[in-house]
């Protein structure tokens, strides 16, 4: 479980980014995060992986508040959450097998874990026959995948999407969406950022709205708009 307990986020120059935010995000679930551009569902997203810290209150993750966590934990802490983007930051001088290996390389995996977790993850993605090729060779969902695939090789409690689908064309949109849902069934807690209203509407789950840092509403079969 994932719980904003009061949390407000001031940046320099007082500009109130996120303003008494309380949210509970349960394990198991899908929430899809809506609002304006500049509504503070970023800077939500990256409070949850430590990348931001609140000015007031607090974010506790399965039932450990985040600003208790050392810094130099904060790598061990982050494996528990896997992130994708919309701009994929993939490795364009790795091939597919190498982005996704990479990340276990940096904890220390021997080459015999690798080779056999990263096949593994690359089947759930369905990127078996791709490992070879080099991002450039790839299309935008193949990209998308990808980077899916990095963000779930360390069995993450979490998968934070923040507008994955917004370079991608319909069909693979919707690729990656049905690979999310599919990660969700798994019992990865799965928190969307979206823009995509057709997207939105189709998965049918929790909608969180969000505008000028504050959460608007909050429907358990939601839509992009009421
Ligand atoms: P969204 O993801 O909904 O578009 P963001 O969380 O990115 O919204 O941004 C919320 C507001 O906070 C925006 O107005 C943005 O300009 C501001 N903001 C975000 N990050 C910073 C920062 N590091 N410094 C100052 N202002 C920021």
């Amino acid at each position: 479980m994932i719980v904003f307990d009061k949390v407000t986020k001031v940046f320099p120059g007082d500009f109130v980014a996120l303003e008494n935010i309380n949210l509970t995000i349960d394990t198991g679930s899908f929430v899809s995060l809506v609002g304006p551009s500049g509504a503070g569902k970023s800077t939500l997203l990256k409070m949850i992986y430590a990348e931001e810290e609140p000015t007031e209150g607090e974010v506790i993750f399965f039932n450990r508040p985040i600003s208790s966590i050392k810094r130099r934990l904060l790598p061990y802490f982050r494996r528990n959450i896997g992130m994708v983007f919309q701009d994929f930051k993939l490795l364009p001088q790795k091939t597919v097998f190498e982005n996704v290996s990479y990340a276990l390389e940096v904890y220390g995996k021997s080459d015999e874990e690798i080779n056999e977790e990263v096949p593994k993850i690359l089947d759930i993605v369905g990127l078996l026959d791709k490992m070879e090729k080099y991002p450039a060779q790839l299309s935008g969902g193949e990209q998308q995948k990808t980077s899916l695939a990095r963000a779930l090789i360390h069995r993450p409690k979490v998968i934070i999407a923040d507008e994955p689908t917004g370079n991608l064309d319909p069909t693979s949109k919707w690729d990656i969406v049905q690979l999310l849902l599919k990660i969700n069934d798994f019992g990865t807690t799965v928190i969307l950022a979206s823009h995509d209203k057709n997207i939105v509407d189709k998965i049918d789950k929790r909608v969180i709205g969000m505008q000028d840092g504050k959460i608007v509403r909050d429907t358990k079969h939601g839509k992009y708009t009421e």
